[in-house]
């Protein structure tokens, strides 16, 4: 009879269970800065996020500040504490020496066992959002978990002074719909999971209409490495495509769309128990971002992939990499859908980057020069390259908008320049941990008659978006 009451006890404190968020820093203190965005502004968009999905899982939700106050360490743990709170979730984002990404999440050494599986669930949903590097689980004694007397948690979702080859807090800044919706859905579903509740789902289902779809049976839809053609029931329109990974095969949906704007955008494919869990998704659009989808669970159906800014045409597009895949599980490519919200989200007048990064990689052997521009997602306008006396020697095109773009060449072809991968065309996946999306390559392969030496290269981006153009200038060393 006791052992019986305990149990239900348990049970009962569990489904009751309510949690206090506290976005980390704010007023005086900004935490991690980027170029764009600050961790305390981050960190409450998240909070937000995550109260919203909490509530609508019926969960009660506080924060320690909704607002950009300062707060110091004592008070945000006495805020919990009094507060009569059951789980204690502290919001960060991280920073290190701008060229280390990845998700970890902490909990205080000697914290309870409801205190480590709180952590163990929001860790992996944290990987989820951004398809990060897995840092891990980790424990450390933090002023807010070894002061708070709930079991607590410290999340830290992604590095946002990363700038090695994206600007991770223009992501904050430019895709805080999405990206930080993404990071707050996460705590929400590892807490909802912990707490044995229904997770909220992420976004809604679509309504059919006023909707574009790419189906793998249509020409928008281009693939690289080896697939095969499935034809069980459920796919969309009937067949899809699938594979076992390789870590090689991409498969890529480019819409044609009617006009720029925001468009939610959903993927459909077969579940199945053999399923990868972890498929790298990309979407190309104004801005870029990256995920893992699980293509396990429910299928046949459209799973949300978040809200983006698309140009119109087919500057832009969603991608889809087996990198991560585990070998013997299937990865399905099948069909995506995009449906028109609104007009463009970017905010016109936000603060952008004040550089971009150009890298240069002359080639003495093949007579040209590989040129990496990282635009931050900009738009390469032109590329245009000096001579010592400050004549122009080449130019090398524009390209439309960030994503998938070509250049033209000095000879005038259009080539596969600008791109996110590889410069061997095959490989869809380039990493979110490797090269960023925003990364363009071009290629510049000098007249003959130009000597070895010392050249200007001088890149623009932005302005064929409206915004005040950016221009960046390198210094390359041509060697015959
Ligand atoms: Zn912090």
């Amino acid at each position: 009879m006791r052992a019986i009451f305990v149990i239900l006890l348990v049970a009962f404190s569990i489904s009751a269970v309510n949690v206090i968020l506290d976005p980390g820093h704010g007023g005086t203190d900004p935490g991690a800065t980027g170029p764009s965005y600050t961790e305390k502004q981050a960190v409450l968009d998240v909070a937000f996020f995550a109260k919203s999905y909490l509530e609508s899982a019926g969960v009660t939700v506080g924060m320690t500040r909704s607002t950009d106050i300062t707060l110091s360490l004592a008070d945000r743990t006495t805020i919990a504490n009094s507060g009569g709170w059951d789980r204690f979730m502290s919001i960060h984002e991280n920073a290190f020496n701008t060229a280390v990404q990845g998700t970890e999440t902490f909990c205080h050494p000697s914290g309870s066992s409801n205190s480590f599986d709180l952590r163990n669930k929001v860790q992996p949903e944290l990987i989820w959002a951004h398809g990060y590097n897995d840092r891990g689980t980790k424990t450390a004694d933090f002023y807010v978990l070894r002061n708070t007397t709930m079991p607590a948690i410290l999340g830290e979702g992604t590095f946002i002074d990363y700038t090695a080859e994206w600007d991770e807090s223009w992501r904050y800044l430019t895709n805080w719909n999405d990206h930080s919706g993404r990071q707050g859905f996460a705590y929400a579903k590892g807490f909802c999971i912990h707490a044995g509740i229904t997770p909220p789902t992420y976004g809604e289902p679509p309504p059919v209409s006023d909707s574009i779809i790419v189906d793998d049976a249509d020409p928008e839809f281009t693939i690289g490495g080896a697939w095969s053609i499935g034809s069980y029931a459920g796919g969309w329109e009937g067949g899809y495509h699938w594979c076992s990974p390789t870590g090689e095969k991409w498969a890529r949906w480019t819409p044609n769309l009617p006009e720029a704007g925001e468009y939610s955008v959903y993927m459909w494919w077969l579940a199945g128990a053999n399923r990868c869990d972890s498929v790298f998704i990309r979407i190309f659009g104004v801005n870029n971002d990256s995920m893992f989808v699980s293509q396990k669970g429910t299928g046949s159906e459209w799973h949300y992939l978040g809200n983006y800014d698309f140009h119109a045409g087919t500057s832009g597009y969603v991608s889809l990499g087996d990198r991560t895949a585990v070998n013997g599980t299937a990865v399905i490519a099948d069909a995506v859908l995009w449906i028109h919200n609104g007009p463009l989200d970017v905010a016109e007048n936000a603060p952008r980057p004040q550089a971009f990064n150009i890298s240069a990689y002359p080639n003495p052997f093949n007579g040209n020069c590989r040129l990496q521009i990282d635009d931050l997602g900009l738009g390469i306008e032109a590329i245009e390259i000096y001579d010592v006396s400050a004549r122009r020697v080449a130019c090398l095109g524009s390209s439309t908008g960030s994503g998938h773009r070509s250049a033209q060449q000095p000879d005038g072809t259009v080539g596969e320049g600008p791109r996110a991968f590889p410069l061997d065309g095959i490989s869809e996946n380039g990493s979110a941990q490797g090269r960023s999306p925003t990364t363009c390559e071009f290629l510049w392969t000098p007249n003959d008659d130009l000597p070895s030496g010392v050249y200007l290269v001088r890149a623009t981006a932005g302005g064929n978006k409206g915004l005040q153009p950016l221009v960046q200038t390198k210094r390359v060393v041509y060697l015959k």
